[in-house]
C-alpha cells in the first residue's frame, strides 16, 4: 500500500533533524476517517522532528531505531483517537527499537 502521507525533512545546520512540509497523498482523500487519520499521523512525526524529541532519540538510540519510536508512537496516537494505524507497522517498529 502507497503511504498515505509523508513528513519531509531536512538536516539544520546544528545538526538536528527538522520537518519542513508534509505531503497528503490523494489516496488518503478516500474518506474524511482516513484523511484525518493521515494529517494527524504525520502531525505526530512533525511535533516530534520539530520539537527536538526525535533528535534525543537519535542521540540515545541512533536513527534507525529513532525512526521506529516515530513510527510506533504515530500509529499508537491514530489507535487512541479512533483511526486505523497499521499493527504491522507498529510490531515491526517494536521489533526494530529492541533489535539493539
Ligand atoms: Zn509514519
Amino acid at each position: 500500500m502507497p503511504a498515505l502521507g509523508e513528513t519531509i525533512l531536512y538536516r539544520n545546520s546544528d545538526g538536528g533533524v527538522r520537518a519542513s512540509n508534509i505531503i497528503i497523498s490523494r489516496s488518503a482523500l478516500r474518506n474524511w476517517h482516513t484523511l484525518a487519520a493521515t494529517i494527524g499521523h504525520e502531525l505526530n512525526h512533525y511535533y516530534y522532528f520539530n520539537s527536538g524529541a526525535y533528535d534525543r532519540w537519535e542521540k540515545h538510540y541512533g536513527p534507525i531505531r529513532a525512526t521506529a519510536i516515530s513510527e510506533y508512537k504515530s500509529h499508537y496516537w491514530e489507535m487512541q483517537w479512533g483511526g486505523s494505524p497499521s499493527y504491522e507497522e507498529m510490531e515491526s517498529s517494536i521489533r526494530i527499537y529492541r533489535n539493539k
